[in-house]
């Protein structure tokens, strides 16, 4: 079996674009893969454009090492955020291939069945004012649907520090969101690594009440030396990862004992052979991983396939339940999280288990929809057109040259 032929389809959501691959090899086999790049589609288009024709036409889909070794060391450039995720549309495509060749989930080849059901948590689902008594309405909605964990960035468009005045409505969330859902159900806290380690300390102290089952990037995430000073500071559990991108970025966060919740993006990390890896070396240190996952179907269905063989994975992120619910319908069997227990099922068709539909791609073209987490409103997640920003930019360009 080798590949022949790469081509890749991008839909557009309000605030996200979805890049999906698809391999196709000479016995008519299909293998399909998804990344969402996030702000940087074009430049992860052509990143696979340069280095498909190099290693991964006319080779075999079975031979991952070497795809990875290629592009990893044969390019000699530093592999980084593009190359890995272009790495990781490789990969998955190609443990697609190969588990439909051999006719078993890809799973079965990643070590077996360790778990029946992987946890979900829910994310994109406080598109609302940031108003404690609405956001947590809309907590009760998301356990009435049967997630048993759900994460919320309640900071606004703080920078650094936070005003007074905001923490304090942002804590009034926390609140209510813990008073909805009940002490049972575990609240995840986003910080999107906004805040100065002793802007962090703070809000984290405030936040300990309400019991988080972690905070999330509360400094910026490639500064190991300011997460040393929030964990030195704090007792709630830190989870970071999803801006590692190899196995050297996450290194020290790991080898210091800096971070309890592994959070590195499948999507943007090379893949099922680079997870697979990580996770043993993780385990070594009795660390959990949380793989970050803004995907539709595709990438959901590689990261539920990877939860089912690994046994030191916690829960899974999820957003297709309340951002652009109808990416589900991208493809023939989404994977869905069950009502009853807030856990994906274990997939039993061949390799991945999910087909693109092309008409249903065809139908949201491209948005240039990207995240603004700096930006007052970006909570909704209406995006802004490319179009309306082209305009805005041509409009600050005018003002530029009127200035002068
Ligand atoms: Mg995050």
């Amino acid at each position: 079996m080798n590949i022949v032929g790469a081509r890749t389809t991008v839909v557009g959501t309000p605030w996200r674009e979805l890049v999906f691959l698809e391999l196709v090899t000479d016995d008519g086999r299909t293998g399909v893969s998804e990344v969402r790049m996030v702000n940087k589609t074009s430049t992860l288009l052509a990143c696979i454009d340069e280095l498909a024709p190099r290693h991964v036409i006319d080779t075999d889909p079975f031979d991952v090492e070497r795809l990875s070794w290629n592009v990893l060391r044969a390019e000699y450039g530093r592999p980084e955020e593009i190359t890995q995720s272009a790495l990781a549309a490789f990969d998955v495509a190609s443990w697609d291939l190969m588990g439909q060749s051999l006719g078993v989930p890809i799973w079965k080849l990643l070590g077996g069945r360790f778990r029946d059901r992987v946890p979900a948590y829910a994310n994109g689902w406080y598109q609302s004012d940031r108003d404690p008594k609405s956001i947590a309405s809309l907590a009760r909605a998301v356990v009435d649907r049967g997630y048993r964990a759900l994460k919320l960035d309640p900071f606004g468009a703080a920078s650094a520090e936070i005003a007074a005045a905001d923490l304090r409505q942002a804590v009034a969330i926390v609140a209510a969101v813990r008073e909805a859902v009940g002490p049972d159900v575990q609240i995840l806290v986003e910080m999107h690594g906004r805040f100065t380690p002793a802007t962090a300390i703070k809000v984290a102290a405030r936040l300990e009440p309400f019991d988080p089952a972690w905070i999330e990037e509360p400094v910026a995430p490639e500064n190991p030396q300011a997460t040393a000073r929030v964990r030195a500071a704090t007792r709630l559990p830190i989870a970071t990862g999803e801006r590692a991108h190899t196995m050297e970025d996450i290194r020290p966060f790991i080898e210091q004992s800096l971070v309890d919740v592994v959070q590195v993006d499948l999507t943007h990390f090379g893949g099922f052979l680079a997870m697979k890896r990580l996770a043993g070396w993780a385990d070594a240190y009795s660390l959990l991983l949380a793989p970050h996952n803004v995907c539709g179907p595709v990438g959901t269905m590689a990261n539920v396939h990877f939860a089912v063989a690994t046994p030191n994975y916690k829960i899974l992120e999820h957003f297709n339940d309340f951002a652009d619910p109808w990416v589900q319908e991208l493809v023939d069997a989404p994977p869905t999280v069950d009502r009853v227990d807030g856990c994906f099922a274990a997939p039993e068709r061949p390799g991945l288990g999910v087909r693109l539909n092309h008409d249903a791609c065809a139908k949201h073209p491209r948005t240039g929809g990207r995240i603004t987490l700096f930006e007052h409103g970006w909570e909704r997640r209406e995006g802004r057109s490319q179009k309306e920003e082209g305009g805005s930019q041509k409009a600050r360009v005018r003002r530029r040259k009127s200035d002068k």
